[in-house]
């Protein structure tokens, strides 16, 4: 999933967060409860690495600016707890910061024991493999029913 969608999605939590140190722990569950909805990216893993080393830092520049300009209207229009709000999203997003250094620095990202566990929970729930649109969508949805939930809960 985009590092958008897993950020915002964390967010929801930030009233089950007492301190920074929970944040970080929901925001960590958070990301992988997310990442077993099928969500149309599964097949980025058939890429080969050299496609990857080309896509993904452009498409996870984007996606950081966008998940940036959401977090800050988030913030905002909230005035949500800025720490915690901060590790929430941290560890949201560090399983995948982590994922992309592995595919940054290693020769066979494929073949380390994190990226194939990282990979293993995208299937846990479901072993079809989505389209690309269809995952999109979904992850759109996710997104736009988070905002949704967050303005809900804490305005
Ligand atoms: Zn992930």
């Amino acid at each position: 999933m985009f590092l958008t969608v897993h950020a915002i999605f964390a967010l929801i939590f930030i009233k089950f967060a007492p301190n920074i140190f929970w944040a970080f722990i929901i925001g960590l569950i958070s990301h992988f409860i997310l990442d077993m909805i099928p969500h149309g990216e599964e097949k980025t893993k058939n890429w080969s690495d050299e496609e990857k080393a080309k896509k993904l830092p452009g498409i996870a520049g984007i996606d950081t600016t966008i998940l940036l300009i959401v977090w800050y209207s988030i913030q905002h229009n909230l005035q949500l707890p800025i720490n915690i709000s901060f590790f929430l999203i941290f560890g949201a997003i560090l399983p995948d910061i982590i994922q992309g250094v592995y595919l940054a620095l290693t020769e066979h990202p494929g073949n380390h024991k994190y990226t194939q566990i990282h990979y293993r929970i995208h299937h846990l729930l479901s072993k079809n493999l989505l389209s690309m649109k269809i995952g999109i969508f979904i992850q759109l949805f996710t997104l736009i029913t988070s905002i949704y939930l967050i303005t809900l809960l804490y305005k």
